[in-house]
């Protein structure tokens, strides 16, 4: 057989568009190392240690023999349990693969080429890459003291150009959760024809009485929406569910720019499974909780100056030390996340992996301490 001709290699390759150039790739978190005793634990994605439940794996089992078929289009299964789980009605609930990808959806429905998003900074990464993909312009706005969102600041950066306000409650990375007073004077002063997001990923995390919580806060603002999720306290990381809370105009904007059959029958199975159970895993949620206030304690004892954490992990300001103590706790086998020239973000997870958090901090203070 005579051999095929080959194409002549292409002068140029396919036109991309130009924002993709300038686009920074989500940077996942590390997994584990392996300490020096064989042991390690990935505390860089803020995910939940626990397995999933015996009643929610059984679900997820018996739903793979149904592969064949498409899930439902609009996971009604599932919207009609959270509905009944937030008490709010089911035409304010859409859900998604992933809050990330719910958030595509948000800005899909309201920021085109030119507009503005306001968001704090640092704050979660996929804010400038969501809006960068949008044609939309980031405006990110400098945290204020103690790794907290300057809400003052964020109202001052909205100008005509802004379709909308990402607020991260409690913010990845610092942990530091917004109030409900300055949350609802951030409402006061944005457009009302301006769309607010709070992004509440960690909200089953917070104990802070006088933290905003967005379920409350969005009934009386219509263009207030509420992100949460079902991979940190929940523990279906690996599932990909997510869900916005929002009024109808919003709520019917994110069903249309959603990809159809976005979540899988197997996810939403065990989302609403997930929700049957949610007791016993919010009891998971607050031996976390009693975990992060265990290590935050005894970082504070040994002298750091942490911001308040809120959420499923800490952070330590560490500036130009961050990947050098990352590199401590990869030694220890722990993998941890990261900002160089900022700081380091540890989830809170086995206590075993706190401890050796712990120990790598005391050295590290005992080495740097001047
Ligand atoms: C983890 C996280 C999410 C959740 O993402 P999923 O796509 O639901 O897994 C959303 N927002 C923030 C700030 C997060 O840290």
């Amino acid at each position: 057989m005579a051999a095929r001709p080959t194409a002549a290699p292409p002068s140029t390759s396919p036109r991309l568009r130009e924002a993709l150039a300038a686009l920074p790739g989500y940077r996942p978190g590390r997994p584990a190392p392996t300490g020096p005793d064989g042991a390690s634990y990935k505390i860089s994605s803020n995910e939940n240690p626990y397995p999933p439940l015996p009643a929610v794996l059984e679900v997820v089992q018996a739903a793979a023999a149904q592969l064949n078929r498409y899930p439902d289009l609009t996971s009604a299964d599932l919207v009609d349990a959270l509905a009944r789980a937030l008490d709010v009605p089911r035409e304010h609930v859409v859900v998604g693969p992933g809050s990330v990808a719910v958030l595509g959806q948000v800005l899909q429905a309201v920021c085109g080429p030119g507009d503005e998003v306001v968001h704090a900074w640092r704050s979660f990464e996929a804010y400038p890459i969501v809006v960068a993909l949008s044609g939309g312009t980031a405006v990110g706005v400098p945290l204020g003291a103690g790794g907290r969102h300057d809400l003052r600041a964020m109202a001052d950066a909205v100008t005509e150009r802004t379709r909308l306000v990402i607020v991260c409650s409690p913010n990845n990375p610092t942990g530091p959760a917004v109030g409900a007073d300055e949350l609802e004077e951030l409402l006061d002063r944005v457009p009302d024809d301006v769309l607010v997001l709070l992004d509440e990923a960690y909200a089953e995390f917070v104990r802070d009485p006088a933290a905003a919580d967005g379920l409350r806060a969005y009934r009386h603002r219509p263009n207030l929406a509420v992100l949460r999720t079902f991979s940190k306290a929940y523990g279906l990381a690996g599932l990909r569910v997510g869900y916005a809370v929002a009024h109808p105009p919003v709520a019917e904007a994110l069903r249309k720019t959603a990809v159809p059959f976005g979540v899988s029958s197997i996810a939403s199975l065990a989302a609403v499974a997930s929700l049957a159970v949610r007791e016993e895993l919010m009891a998971r949620v607050a031996a976390l909780v009693a975990e992060r206030e265990r290590v935050a304690g005894a970082l504070a004892a040994q002298g750091w100056a942490l911001p308040r954490s809120e959420a499923n992990f800490l952070w330590l300001p560490l500036g130009e030390g961050a990947e050098a103590f990352a590199a401590a706790c990869e030694a220890a086998g722990l993998s941890v996340r990261p900002f160089p020239g900022e700081g380091v973000r540890a989830t809170v997870a086995e206590p075993q992996a706190g401890d050796r958090l712990l120990g790598v901090a005391a050295r590290w203070r005992a080495e740097h301490a001047s």
